[in-house]
């Protein structure tokens, strides 16, 4: 089998045993790149160099005996919103354009300490506020399994780039479903886990209460695998759970009778594409005759989770975002010499600030820090603010009043497969409801994973979602694994990005 076409744990044995070096694997993979990016535009940056370096390395290492990590050789994307000291950290934000973050992220330094490959950091949108990657400032992403759609978002460069083989895996994060909404569009799977699973420091930060990092790969396996070396308390993070990490690759392998799934009448409602439909539908067969049961339960606050959302992330994006004012970070205005003119700025650092902020943010962004400041200011803050905490609340109870009777729920990742690429731009509305099936995953806190579950007649990815209680990964990754050693959904590979030339 071809480097490109192997799943990464079979990457990594196929390291291990000698049967490749990590420096083909690498260039294999740095080709792809290469033929693929300038179509799908994956990437903002590629580390072909500083990849290349790193695999001589571990190969020289290899062959003196000495020891090496557990994903030694193995290629690894990282969402552009992840600190990394070697490589620039945009978030695809001329706000930050060529910043060089000082320190590695927390999962960076785990994953370069188990001896993985950076091949370059992935496109999404900008600050990871989007659910089409068209947010960027360096340009959308190409859905590889038809390039005239969006790949999802925010984490679409990491998705595009796993369904086009570009990667084995890439990191993600998810905030309100970042991971598993591109992962369901491109028919990948990814993995949100509990909050607090992976640690946050050095993800530059969204809404700190929901932002979570996970793999994202091309089966349960591999992200397994993955997140056996990216999860763990970290002291720097203080919401980071003090909790062992399991061996998550050996508990795939279990049956899953007197498994209990929780199936929600309310999702097929209006809006839900009938393929889409039919393809859940579908998954829920596959897992009872995998021996799972299926249980009809309630999540009365669901209907909930949008406004509630979109209060709450803006709130904390206005809070986090205010660092970025040309003094602190980010990019600076020239002076204008504004500030004394009637109808001015008050002062030149006042309009410094401005201008900053004005010219380095995008359309969205901004959009994002206006809704959160204004929810969070005096007068408001009770009606908008602590209300969206209030609904919170009663969503997080709903998930753990169903988890009483069933062990996971299942349903869609998103209501539609892929949308064209500026289908929804000009309304941000219908760009938020794309988030309809996700985001009270990150309200409640818990875990989820996406993985394909069909093909729509037209040939995209349709993707199935399960969400789990507090740290309850190993089951997430054992119900997903299962499904897929049932299907063969996620072999499947598109056409269009193979037929990209140079
Ligand atoms: N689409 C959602 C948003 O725009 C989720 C983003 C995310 O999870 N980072 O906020």
């Amino acid at each position: 089998m071809q480097p490109l076409e192997m799943s990464a744990v079979d990457l990594v044995a196929a390291l291990r045993q000698g049967d490749i070096t990590a420096v083909q694997c690498t260039t294999v993979f740095l080709d792809r790149i290469e033929a693929t990016n300038g179509t799908i535009n994956a990437f903002l940056t590629v580390d072909r160099e500083g990849s290349l370096v790193r695999a001589a390395d571990i190969d020289a290492r290899r062959k003196a005996g000495k020891p090496l990590g557990a994903l030694a050789g193995l290629p690894v994307a990282l969402k552009d919103v992840l600190c990394t000291n070697d490589m620039p950290t945009t978030c695809a934000s001329k706000m930050l354009k060529g910043f060089r973050p000082p320190y590695d992220a927390d999962v960076v330094a785990r994953l370069r300490q188990a001896d993985a490959v950076f091949v370059g950091k992935t496109n999404m949108d900008e600050f990871a506020m989007g659910g089409s990657n068209e947010n960027s400032a360096f340009g959308p992403v190409r859905n590889p399994w038809d390039l005239s759609r969006a790949p999802g978002g925010s984490s679409g460069g990491s998705a595009a780039c796993v369904a086009a083989d570009m990667a084995p895996v890439a990191i993600g994060s998810d905030t309100g479903g970042s991971i598993r909404q591109p992962a369901g569009l491109c028919g990948i799977t990814g993995l949100k886990p509990t909050y607090g699973r992976v640690s946050r420091r050095g993800l530059v930060a969204f809404a700190s209460s929901l932002d979570q990092i996970g793999p994202m790969a091309r089966s349960a396996a591999d992200c397994a695998l993955i997140m056996e070396t990216i999860a763990g308390h970290d002291p720097g993070d203080s919401t980071s759970l003090s909790v062992d990490v399991p061996r998550y690759t050996d508990l795939l392998d279990k049956p899953l009778s007197g498994v209990r799934i929780g199936r929600v009448p309310e999702h097929y409602a209006e809006g839900l594409d009938p393929e889409v439909a039919k393809g859940v539908e579908e998954a829920f067969a596959v897992l009872k005759a995998a021996g799972a049961t299926v249980h009809d339960v309630q999540l009365p606050h669901a209907k909930y989770g949008i406004p509630t959302y979109y209060l709450i992330a803006p709130c904390e994006a206005s809070s986090n975002l205010a660092r970025y004012d040309g003094a602190h970070y980010g990019h600076r205005a020239e002076p204008g010499g504004h500030a004394k003119k009637a109808g001015g700025f008050e002062s030149p650092l006042v309009e410094m600030y401005c201008r900053s902020r004005a010219e380095g943010f995008g359309p969205e962004v901004k959009r994002r820090i206006m809704l959160g400041t204004y929810a969070l200011s005096a007068g408001y803050y009770d009606a908008y603010y602590a209300k969206a905490l209030r609904v919170r609340r009663l969503i997080r109870q709903d998930y753990l009043d169903a988890f009483q009777s069933v062990d996971l729920v299942g349903g869609p990742v998103s209501a539609t497969p892929a949308f064209k690429l500026g289908e929804k731009t000009d309304d941000p509305l219908a760009m938020y409801l794309v988030d309809l099936y996700t985001v009270g995953t990150n309200l409640a806190g818990v875990g989820g994973i996406s993985f394909p579950c069909g093909f729509t007649k037209s040939g995209l990815p349709i993707g199935f979602q399960l969400q789990a209680p507090p740290l309850a990964e190993p089951l997430l990754l054992q119900a997903a694994d299962r499904f897929q050693r049932l299907t063969d959904w996620h072999r499947r590979r598109p056409k269009a990005a193979g037929e990209v030339k140079a």
